[in-house]
């Protein structure tokens, strides 16, 4: 994590973090939506 202050946004899944909500919003479809995401990483 940096040191810039600014609010981190995690993903409760896959605990990847965006500096925006909207980013980890976009990103949270991945893990809810129909498609199953295969967690490779
Ligand atoms: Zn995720």
């Amino acid at each position: 994590m940096t040191h810039t202050g600014k609010p981190s946004y995690e993903c409760t899944v896959c605990n990847k973090t965006y500096t925006s909500k909207g980013g980890l919003k976009y990103h949270e479809r991945s893990h809810t939506g129909d498609r199953h995401f295969s967690l490779s990483t």
